[in-house]
Parts: structure tokens; sequence; C-alpha cells
């Protein structure tokens, strides 16, 4: 899976932005299962850090889920954070 755009996020506490590249992130491919139309990958990320306002420094901790099913399409994503706010996602690429 290849992962396009920004991902942004805003702190509860704070209202600092938080931005990530694709770079930036460790999507790895930890679940797998078969089903009727074959096999089903769910791809995740987790980071956790403290915001970057001197000020604030709150911890926060995302969850960041991507279901691929079939392979090749992109099914659902599963986002958690705690702690902030999502404004954007991450768009998917799978081929
Ligand atoms: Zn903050």
């Amino acid at each position: 899976m290849n992962v396009t755009g920004t991902f942004a996020i805003t702190c509860d506490h704070c209202e600092t932005e938080h931005k990530f590249s694709p770079d930036e992130t460790d999507f790895e491919s930890e679940y797998s299962s078969e089903r009727s139309m074959g096999e089903e990958i769910g791809w995740e990320w987790k980071y956790e850090f403290n915001c970057d306002n001197a000020e604030c420094a709150k911890e926060i901790e995302i969850e960041y889920q991507v279901w691929e099913y079939p392979v090749g399409a992109y099914n659902h994503e599963i986002i958690n954070v705690n702690g902030a706010q999502k404004t954007e996602s991450f768009q998917y690429d799978f081929h």
C-alpha cells in the first residue's frame, strides 16, 4: 500500500495543528484473513507523541488502520486519535 497526501490533526488542548506526510508513517500489514473475494489485509500505523507546543506538551496517540479488500481495493479506514481531532486523512494507492 502507498499512502499519499497529508494526515492532519488538531490538539484538543491547545488547538495546535499537527501534519504528517507519508514519509513519517510506518504502515504495516498487521492483519490478514481469507474472505469470499480473497484476502483481506489490515494496514496499521500507531504513533504516540507529545504536542510540540511546549506550553501544552499533552500526549497524543494515533491508531490508524486502512483495510484493503479485495486485494488492490480500498475498503475502509478506522482512525482513532486520543487527545486530538482529525481534520484530514491520507489517500491510499494499492497498485
Ligand atoms: Zn497541544
